[in-house]
């Protein structure tokens, strides 16, 4: 399929995002984790290239290869599952409301198979759980009004985990510590998502 280009500018704002704050994700992983989400996320996005004319599936791929292939850590396995399937998604059907809301879907149906984490561990589903419900309420709008409600919902989401104790993964060997730090990987979820919505607005 064609390259996309508000595919190729959402991916490359996120790449950009999460590079540039590096040292901010391993502050609050070091508050309430292990400390090395920062280096995981470099490590997974540094050598990943979108090329102009890149299709959506082909962005999506490079993304999920360098969270798989490269990153350590637990959330480089789930990022690179839940980037698959939005490669999977947008390479079958197109960039539409209804395939968008299809790969969050089952991207968050992998991580939750992988990971186990409900609504409320203080884990990246705190963001990914009520952008999916808004992108499924949206299905009939359009994808620049969809992906807004995501991006709303992913942040409400991501700061609700401020107020959680770690019950999944290293925050949960920290016990009180993690209170009043939100979730890095929550965050970069709120982060996705508005910068589709900047990419797509
Ligand atoms: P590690 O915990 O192995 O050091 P990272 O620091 O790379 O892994 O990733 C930590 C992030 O991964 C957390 O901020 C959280 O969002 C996410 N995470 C950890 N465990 C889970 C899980 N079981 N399910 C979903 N997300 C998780
Ligand atoms: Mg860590
Ligand atoms: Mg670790």
């Amino acid at each position: 399929t064609d390259a996309n280009p508000s595919v190729t500018s959402w991916a490359t704002r996120f790449v950009e995002k999460v590079l540039g704050s590096v040292d901010e994700l391993t502050d609050l992983d070091r508050s309430a984790g292990d400390g090395d989400f920062g280096t995981n996320m470099r490590a997974a996005l540094d050598g990943v290239t979108i090329g102009a004319d890149d299709s959506p599936s082909a962005v999506f791929r490079r993304i999920a290869d360098g969270y798989l292939g490269s990153a350590g850590g637990t959330s480089g396995a789930l990022f690179g599952v839940w980037f698959h399937q939005f490669d999977v998604a947008l390479g079958s059907s197109g960039v539409t409301t209804d395939a968008l809301a299809d790969a969050a879907r089952d991207g968050m149906a992998a991580i939750v198979d992988l990971g186990g984490a409900a609504v409320g561990d203080k884990t990246m589903v705190d963001a990914i759980a009520p952008a999916v419900s808004a992108l499924e309420s949206a299905r009939a709008q359009p994808l620049a009004e969809a992906l807004r409600s995501a991006a709303g919902a992913a942040r409400s989401g991501a700061d609700s985990t401020s107020d959680l104790l770690g019950r999944r993964g290293r925050a949960s060997y920290v016990g009180d510590a993690a209170r009043g730090v939100v979730d890095p990987g929550a965050l970069v979820v709120a982060w996705l998502f508005e910068e589709a919505a900047e990419a797509f607005g």
